[in-house]
């Protein structure tokens, strides 16, 4: 196998970004070789993954699931199958491994990407929920490990792209110790965002959206819990946050701007008046070829983009009273702490119980709202607390939730 052939772990192969990232993956099989894939439980999902892509390691997040996919593929491939939380953290980290694309959804992602980050890997960040929690600690722990961080958040991505590449440099590795971009002449960072399914939808029948409703989002096709998040646009709030962190800027310096077609994923402003964007059409699998390659430029599979056909592309304030998640989120930043993990905590409750139809669209912000008034936030990043709060943001909403369905 030659040296510069590039062994990649995929946490959270069977979601939309995991299959997006196996899709660029298989066409550059001189460059990349599928080290291992993990999933939840989805064992069917993860046997047609094995059959089709062969990594060496395939990891459940149980050992159950485990059990079950080892009976799916028995003599038929040759790949080592592992279950539990640390099998994942394991994958991340192995010696052979030298990228780590991290797209499990949510706070359980959390731990093998810090894994990761401690082995000095390439990180392919697709998993925000990690930074929005642990952010400090995250950084901290690239930094001190030499480990390189790639963001492949769109937006994030995007703005990556708009900086000089020397600075880009400095940010892969040197998280929070860099001097930040206004040494590079940055005025400000435009973050994008299409205002998802309801930019324009009544206010008064918010509270009779459905999930089927949110998760149709116009532009993207994406897991349900990010979709959801793009319809409260939490998922805005949330990329602020991982903005400040990737970027090392206040949430002063970065804007929210609404452009509903998602061609511009984002911008940077810079003092002479230029501002640059990043174009594209709407497809994942762009951000994943840039982190992959970079600072090489390597095929995505992507469609070019059309910009006649596109015609026009408009922009528009973020409107936070249409979306009170855009407040909470810069709440949680202005407080700091564990406050962010509070609000993700929070977040990931309310968003599950909406898609099980437990609760009204609209309540997903107010039990966020009550989980910050109510949860003292500690302002440390120990890992230990800030689990502890995330926990205890976790039990506040279940707790709510439990009050709220004996009401009904
Ligand atoms: P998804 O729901 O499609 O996939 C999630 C993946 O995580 C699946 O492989 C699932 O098996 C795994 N997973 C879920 N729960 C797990 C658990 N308890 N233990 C182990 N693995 C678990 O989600 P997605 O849309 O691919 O998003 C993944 C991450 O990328 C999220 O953090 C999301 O915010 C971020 N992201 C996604 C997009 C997108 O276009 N989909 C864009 C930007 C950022
Ligand atoms: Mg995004």
């Amino acid at each position: 196998m030659s040296a510069s052939i590039k062994a990649v772990t995929v946490l959270g192969a069977t979601g939309s970004i995991g299959l997006s990232t196996l899709d660029v993956l298989s066409r550059h099989t001189d460059r990349f070789r599928l080290y291992a894939v993990t999933a939840n439980t989805q064992v069917e999902k993860m046997a047609e993954i094995c059959r089709n892509y062969r990594p060496e390691v395939a990891v459940m997040a149980d050992t159950a699931s485990a059990e079950q996919l080892k009976k799916l593929l028995q003599n038929e491939i040759e790949v080592t199958i592992l279950g539990g939380a640390e099998a994942l953290s394991e994958v991340a980290s192995a010696e052979p491994v030298d990228v780590v694309m991290a797209a499990i959804v949510g706070s359980v992602g959390l731990m093998p990407t810090l894994s990761a980050a401690r082995a000095g890997k390439r990180i392919l960040l697709a998993n925000k929920e990690a930074l929005v929690m642990a952010g400090h600690l995250f950084m901290s722990e690239v930094e001190k490990h030499g480990a390189e961080l790639l963001p492949i958040d769109s937006e994030h991505n995007a703005i990556f792209q708009c900086l000089e590449s020397n600075y880009q440099r400095e940010l892969t590795t040197q998280g929070l110790n860099n001097e930040g971009p206004e040494s590079k002449g940055v005025a400000k960072i435009l973050l994008t965002g299409s205002g998802g399914p309801f930019r324009e939808y009544p206010l008064d029948k918010f509270d009779e959206i459905t999930p089927e409703q949110a998760v149709a989002h116009p532009n993207w096709s994406m897991g349900p819990k990010i979709s959801v998040d793009s319809a409260t646009m939490m998922n805005k709030g949330l990329e602020l946050i991982e903005a400040c962190w990737l970027f090392n800027v206040s949430h002063d310096d970065v804007e929210i701007v609404l452009h509903k077609q998602s061609i511009i994923h984002s911008m940077v402003a810079y003092n002479d008046g230029s501002v640059l964007a990043q174009m594209g059409n709407p497809d994942m699998r762009t951000p994943i070829a840039n982190a992959l390659g970079w600072p090489e430029r390597i095929s995505s599979g992507v469609e070019p983009l059309d910009l006649i056909q596109v015609s026009q592309l408009n922009f528009e304030k973020a409107d936070e009273n249409r979306f009170p998640c855009l407040r909470l989120a810069r709440q949680a930043i202005q407080r700091g702490g564990t406050s962010m993990a509070i609000l993700n905590a929070a977040n990931e409750v309310a968003v599950q119980a909406f898609l099980q139809s437990q609760i009204a669209f609209t309540h997903i912000a107010e039990l966020i709202e009550q989980t910050m008034n109510n949860i003292p936030h500690q302002q440390t990043d120990s890992l230990q607390q800030i689990l502890a709060d995330d926990q205890a943001a976790r039990e506040f909403v279940n707790h709510q939730l439990s009050l709220m369905s004996a009401d009904c």
